[in-house]
This record gives C-alpha cells, sequence and structure tokens, in this order.
C-alpha cells in the first residue's frame, strides 16, 4: 500500500465523516444522546491532521496508528469501538508475512473485535450491521465480479435494515422499542466509510485504467 493510498483514505474517510456530522448527531439524537457527529468528527479531525505521519508508515501501523487516535481522542462508545476495528485490521496487515492480506482477513478480524468489545453481535441495531453483512460479501466464494457494487448495496442494506430493529447493545437500548423507525447512528457512520473506501479503490482503478489506455495498452 503506498503512502499515496493512505493520504486518499484518511481524506476520503475524514471529508465522509465532517460533511455528515450534523446527520449523524441528529440519528443520535433520535435513539442516543446526540453525540454521534460530534464523536466521529473529533476523531476524523485528529485522523485527518496526521495524514502526513499516517502516510509514511507501512499500512498496518498507520492503521493502529488511526485507530488508537480515535480511542484516545473520542469519548463515546463509537472512538472504542470504531478504534478496536481499525486497530485489529492494522494488526492483521502486520501479521501478514507478505503484507498484503486479503480484505476479508483484515475486516474479519476488524468485526471480532467489535463483537468482543462491544460483546455485541449483528441484529443488535449497532454498526456491525453494516459491517457484518460487508464482510459477508468479501467473503463469498469468487467474489470478483461487481466486488465493489456488491459491498456498497450490503453496507447500503445493512444500514436500512438497523431501521425496524430494537436495540439491546449501547444507551439506544435504554429506548428498546421506541428506537425503531429510526437508523441507528453507528451504522451511517460505517456505511459512510465502506463507502469512502470503495469510492478510493475505484478512482485508483480509474486511473490504472485511464493510464494502461494513455500507454496503448
Ligand atoms: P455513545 O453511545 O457513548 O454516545 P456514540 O453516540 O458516539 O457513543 O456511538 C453510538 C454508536 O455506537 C451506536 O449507534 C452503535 O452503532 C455503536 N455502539 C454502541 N454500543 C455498541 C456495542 N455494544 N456494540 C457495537 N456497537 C455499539
Ligand atoms: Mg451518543
Amino acid at each position: 500500500m503506498s503512502a499515496a493510498f493512505t493520504r486518499e483514505l484518511v481524506e476520503r474517510a475524514s471529508r465522509a465523516i465532517l460533511e455528515h456530522r450534523e446527520e449523524l448527531t441528529a440519528l443520535d439524537r433520535a435513539v442516543g444522546d446526540g453525540d454521534h457527529g460530534l464523536n466521529m468528527a473529533r476523531g476524523f479531525e485528529a485522523i485527518a491532521a496526521s495524514a502526513e505521519e499516517l502516510a509514511a508508515l507501512p499500512f498496518g501501523k498507520a492503521l493502529d496508528k488511526a485507530g488508537m487516535t480515535l480511542v484516545t481522542k473520542v469519548g463515546g462508545a463509537s472512538g472504542a469501538l470504531f478504534g478496536s476495528l481499525l486497530m485489529a485490521m492494522g494488526r492483521t496487515v502486520r501479521d501478514c508475512p507478505a503484507g498484503r492480506p486479503e480484505v476479508a482477513d483484515m475486516l474479519r478480524a476488524g468485526v471480532d473485535a467489535v463483537r468482543r468489545r462491544g460483546k455485541s453481535a449483528p441484529g443488535e441495531k449497532t454498526m456491525l450491521d453494516v459491517l457484518a453483512p460487508v464482510l459477508a460479501v468479501l467473503e463469498e466464494e469468487g467474489a470478483g465480479a461487481d466486488m465493489r457494487g456488491r459491498v456498497r448495496a450490503a453496507a447500503a442494506g445493512g444500514l436500512a435494515a438497523t431501521r425496524d430493529m430494537i436495540p439491546t447493545k449501547g444507551r439506544a437500548s435504554f429506548l428498546g422499542e421506541r428506537a425503531a423507525g429510526h437508523p441507528d447512528p453507528g451504522a451511517r457512520s460505517s456505511e459512510l466509510l465502506v463507502e469512502a473506501v470503495c469510492d478510493v479503490v475505484d478512482g485508483r482503478r480509474d486511473e490504472s485504467a485511464r493510464a494502461g489506455v494513455a500507454r496503448g495498452r
């Protein structure tokens, strides 16, 4: 993974979160305490501020450091959970002998870390309801064809499904059935981040295709 890739990921992911800060806060106002936009923005502003430092690191270490930033800068549950996600993904990259693990292996480690940390599972109206369906797509055999289209659809479908779920974890669980009818804020953040990663990968594919054409391939 190049420095440019890390830089682009940081830029897109932070922009996605910062541009949707108000929406995330509004979602959390409906089912929680109304700080999710602020929490995520604080964390991703700090990540964006260290973009150059992150880009200079090997990819696994960059993920680890970004995760640690979320854990230390974000007060809410989401800081610990998104931080654990990124740190576990980073560990998978560092532990892989060639340094290029499968994306599915990275995300599986991340999802497992969130499940352990949150003592939660898919179906409880949380960020896991987006991340687990995305992981399922990545784990499918022969996932080649339109992989990112299916990843995006899984993220959007997972987010939509949280609307009618009754929360049993996190602050939203205090509302119980009254939370039904509102999508989960952490699921929306997760969907925004999945979209941002797909955008970066799609953009780079387009660029290398154009470069190939330019070279007469
Ligand atoms: P807080 O709940 O401390 O106010 P945030 O509002 O920033 O923190 O984040 C809330 C989001 O965190 C929820 O929408 C949900 O997606 C996620 N979340 C909370 N608790 C858990 C948990 N135990 N497992 C998985 N995700 C959780
Ligand atoms: Mg909150």
